[in-house]
């Protein structure tokens, strides 16, 4: 007898989108061959969990029918490619999503072993030597991400990514892009070695050059990460240690012309996706909060049949957006109360139900699905969520729009070191804190407090709230204040409120 192997298997799904009839069928999948539930990711791509093994086949091919793919949704190559979930009808917004495939497909290794190994009727048939003209016969040190934003949207977290293409939008079309390079926020507690990083500003390129400087980049990965450690792997540490400059200077030589400095970065903000939106096309579309991501029916709410009874009944095409929530697109605007009616009827808490942090909060899966987890992340999320609402509350900040961020071992799949608060897993039952960084993702945070327990997250955030709400200045974010404050001040503040409790 052998143990009864669960797997997860995830769809590479670039931009997050789906057509109504793709997601109906990751729905059935998720029915009969997984654990009855779908997990939104904050790489807009969605993953099956407790997949037994006698159903990984099935799944792979079930997916595949739908037209979507796991093909190198995981391992070291480029991953899915992520962009602005809002399907607003522009001519910006459809440049974004039109990279994002096109990047997504070309950059896909040219291996039929995924196809022989999962897909063929034999299966399992060894896959021929191949050659791969991107990737090379050892693909790359490391995992390899891409986002593209528009500057009004920056939910992907762009300067998070190995590379990042911000559009310089003039007269309602991308006239260019801002390269970014060396972003990515995994790290490896007590290896000083290892570190989150945003990705620096490398040039600015033409609006259709974006394919050939991808591959540039992606090579430029292939031949300077470092192969000797995989914790030290990223493009984050070359760019680290030899600069943009030295990065312009190689992928201009790769390509054979030079490329143009880049300009200062524009602003980036972080615009609201949830609740009705109007799309530009005469449709609206409903950004629906999904808790950490996770699309269930449980006791009182049944959020995966009623997701599944919007889509069906209006042919609303889902797209997973960077925040693990899921746009309902293309509805009808006669449609919305009947929508709103299906959502309350399963007990499902619409997005003008929910407080600002909540709206803005991620999980990793973590514990008991992911096998790098030191500690819990999705499954205390909402008790660690609901006690910081209350501390935020305490103080008169229940309105205050910031983001809180879980995972459950610093390689921060939830982008904890990219937030104003970010909560990452030390030990079984013990965390990280990290505040500082901006809401618009341009700024990381730095530790405040370690090997804290689950249950007094937030008493240990609180005296930086009640100090936040004391002497911030006008329009001042959270992340804002506390760095303005400095790590010093905010640990005294720390330290005083818990010698009066003890
Ligand atoms: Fe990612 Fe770590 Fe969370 Fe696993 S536990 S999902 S590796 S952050």
């Amino acid at each position: 007898l052998d143990k009864e192997w669960a797997f997860m298997v995830r769809v590479r799904c670039p931009g997050g989108r789906m057509t109504a009839a793709q997601w109906l069928h990751l729905d059935s999948l998720a029915e009969t061959h997984a654990d009855k539930t779908l997990r939104l990711t904050s790489r807009q791509g969605v993953q099956f969990h407790g997949v037994l093994r006698g159903n990984v086949k099935p799944v792979i091919a079930g997916i595949d029918a739908a037209l979507l793919t796991s093909f190198a949704a995981c391992g070291d190559v480029v991953r899915n490619v992520t962009t602005t979930a809002a399907p607003r009808r522009t001519a910006v917004h459809a440049a974004l999503q039109s990279w994002a495939a096109r990047l997504s497909t070309a950059l896909l290794p040219k291996t039929r072993a995924h196809h022989d190994i999962f897909l063929s009727e034999g299966g399992d048939a060894p896959a021929k030597a191949e050659e791969e003209p991107l990737y090379g016969p050892t693909y790359l040190p490391r995992k390899f991400k891409i986002a593209l934003v528009h500057p009004a949207d920056n939910t992907p977290d762009v300067l998070t990514n190995d590379l990042g293409f911000i559009a310089k939008v003039q007269g309602g079309r991308v006239v260019g892009w801002q390269v970014t390079i060396g972003g990515g926020l995994g790290m490896t507690h007590n290896k000083p070695a290892t570190f989150p990083r945003l990705a620096d500003p490398v040039a600015f390129i033409g609006p259709d050059e974006v394919l050939e400087v991808a591959e540039a980049v992606v090579r430029l990965s292939r031949d300077y990460g470092d192969r000797a450690d995989r914790k030290h792997a990223r493009l984050k540490y070359v760019l680290a240690e030899k600069g943009a400059d030295w990065a312009r200077a190689q992928i201009s030589a790769d390509l054979g012309r030079e490329l143009a400095p880049p300009g200062p970065l524009p602003e980036l903000q972080m615009p609201e996706l949830l609740g009705w939106q109007i799309q530009g096309d005469g449709k609206l579309w409903l950004g629906l909060p999904i808790p950490s991501g996770r699309v269930a029916d449980r006791p009182g709410v049944a959020l995966r049949t009623a997701i599944r009874e919007v889509v069906s009944r209006f042919g609303a095409d889902p797209v997973a957006t960077p925040q693990q929530d899921l746009i309902l697109s293309n509805l009808p605007p006669d449609s919305r109360q009947e929508v709103e009616a299906i959502f309350r009827a399963h007990g499902v808490t619409l997005a003008q139900d929910l407080s600002p942090v909540a709206r803005w909060s991620l999980a990793c899966v973590a514990l008991p699905t992911c096998g790098q987890s030191l500690a819990e992340g999705e499954r205390v999320h909402a008790p660690m969520l609901t006690a910081v609402e209350a501390a935020l509350d305490r103080h008169g900040l229940a309105e205050e729009r910031l983001s809180f961020r879980l995972t459950g071992c610093p390689n921060g799949c939830a982008r904890p070191y990219a937030g104003d608060i970010g909560v990452v897993g030390r030990a079984p039952g013990l965390y990280m804190l990290f505040v500082g960084g901006d809401f618009a993702g341009t700024r990381l945070s730095f530790p405040i407090a370690d090997k804290v327990p689950e249950a007094e997250v937030a008493t240990v955030l609180e005296p930086m709230f009640a100090a936040f709400a004391a002497a911030r200045m006008p329009g001042e974010g959270f992340g804002d204040f506390c760095t303005r404050q400095g790590a010093d001040t905010l640990r005294s503040l720390i330290d005083r409120a818990t010698a009066q409790t003890t």
